[in-house]
C-alpha cells in the first residue's frame, strides 16, 4: 500500500470503530502544579473511545491495518482477567468480524470478571490457562506451537506491544499542538513508552515512564527490545508502583477519588493513579526543573476498575 492508500484506509478503520480522534490536549489545573510553577497538560487519549482504551487503540491500530490488508479473519492474544488490552482488542474483532481469542491466565470459569462477561457477550472464545502456561506467552517455542494450532492467525502480544504499536503511538507525538519539556506515562508492557520515545527521538523532549509494577530494569529492557536503536531522552521511574501491579493501598485509592472530585477527571488505581500520584509527588519534590512544561498522557483503563458484582 502507498502511503495515501495506508492513510485512507486508517481514517476509515478509525470511523469503523467511532474513534474520537484526535484526543483533547488540556491543561491541568491543581494547586500542586502551579504554585510550582509547572505547566501540566493533559493528552485525553482516555476519552478517545468509550470502550476501546486510551493507549489501546494506539497500540492495536496497525495490527488491526494488518489484519484487514491481509484478510486475518483470526486474532490470538494474551492478558489477565481485568485487561484492558483484551478488553480493547475483543470489542474490535468483534467490530471488523474478525475471530477472537483470549488466552486468560488463570481460570475464571466459576467467576468471570465483568471484563471476561464482555468477552462472552463479543463472541470471544477465550482460553483459561495456568500460571506455569501463561509465563510462555513470549517463548517462541510455545508461540510456533500456538501458530500451528492456528496457521491463519494473527498473534499479537500482551499488551498489544509489538513493533506495529510504535507507529500508532507515535500519532500521539505527532499530534501535539504545543511543546513540552516532558512526557509522562505509565509503563507496564512498555509499546507506549517506546513509541514515544522513538517519535520523539529529534525533539527536545524528555519522557518519564512510572512503573505500574515491580520491575526495576526488566522493564527498561521490554522498552529497549521494542526499539530499532537506544535512545540517550528516556527514564522509568519504579517509586510509585505502590508495592506491585494492580496493588491499591488506601492512600492511593483515596487519592484517585480526590483527584476525581477536584478535576472531574476520573483514574483508576492501576495505571492512571500511579500515574497523577507520581506527577505530584515528583512536583512537590521539584523534580522537575522551574516552569517546566509537562504533558501526561491519560491511558484511560476504567474498564479495569470495575467490581466483580458477583463479588
Ligand atoms: C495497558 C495500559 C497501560 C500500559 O501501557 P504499556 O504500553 O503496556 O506499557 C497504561 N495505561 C492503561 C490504562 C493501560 O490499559
Amino acid at each position: 500500500m502507498s502511503p495515501s492508500q495506508q492513510n485512507s484506509a486508517t481514517v476509515q478503520l478509525a470511523a469503523k470503530l467511532a474513534i474520537h480522534s484526535p484526543s483533547a490536549e488540556t491543561e491541568l489545573v491543581t494547586d500542586w502544579c502551579q504554585d510550582l510553577g509547572y505547566r501540566v497538560s493533559l493528552k485525553r487519549d482516555d476519552v478517545l473511545h468509550p470502550i476501546i482504551s486510551g493507549n489501546k487503540w494506539r497500540k492495536l491500530k496497525y495490527s488491526l491495518l494488518y489484519a484487514q490488508e491481509h484478510n486475518i479473519g483470526h486474532i490470538i492474544s494474551f492478558g489477565g482477567g481485568f485487561s484492558n488490552h483484551l478488553h480493547a482488542l475483543a470489542y474490535c474483532c468483534h467490530q471488523l468480524n474478525i475471530k477472537f481469542t483470549a488466552v486468560v491466565r488463570g481460570d475464571y470459569r466459576a467467576n468471570p470478571s465483568p471484563m471476561l462477561r464482555d468477552l462472552l457477550t463479543w463472541q470471544s472464545h477465550i482460553e483459561y490457562v495456568n500460571k506455569q502456561t501463561y509465563q510462555l506467552r513470549n517463548d517462541p517455542v510455545y508461540l510456533t506451537e500456538l501458530q500451528q494450532r492456528f496457521p491463519s492467525a494473527l498473534i499479537i502480544p500482551e499488551g498489544g506491544s509489538n513493533t506495529l504499536a510504535l507507529q500508532g503511538v507515535a500519532e500521539i507525538v505527532h499530534e501535539l499542538s504545543q511543546q513540552y519539556d516532558y512526557i509522562i506515562a505509565p509503563v507496564a508492557s512498555g509499546g507506549t513508552l517506546a513509541g514515544l520515545i522513538q517519535a520523539s527521538q529529534h525533539l527536545p523532549l524528555k519522557i518519564l515512564g512510572i512503573a505500574v509494577l515491580k520491575g526495576e530494569g526488566y522493564l527498561e529492557a521490554l522498552i529497549t527490545e521494542l526499539m530499532t536503536q537506544s535512545y540517550p531522552h528516556w527514564a522509568v521511574c519504579h517509586d510509585y508502583h505502590f508495592g506491585g501491579y494492580a496493588k491499591s493501598p488506601p492512600e492511593l485509592l483515596q487519592f484517585c477519588r480526590d483527584f476525581y472530585q477536584q478535576t472531574h477527571i476520573a483514574i483508576e488505581p492501576v495505571y492512571s493513579g500511579k500515574l497523577f500520584y507520581a506527577l505530584r509527588d515528583l512536583c512537590r519534590k521539584q523534580f522537575f526543573p522551574a516552569g517546566s512544561r509537562i504533558l501526561l498522557l491519560h491511558t484511560g483503563g476504567m474498564q479495569g476498575a470495575r467490581k466483580n458484582t458477583s463479588d
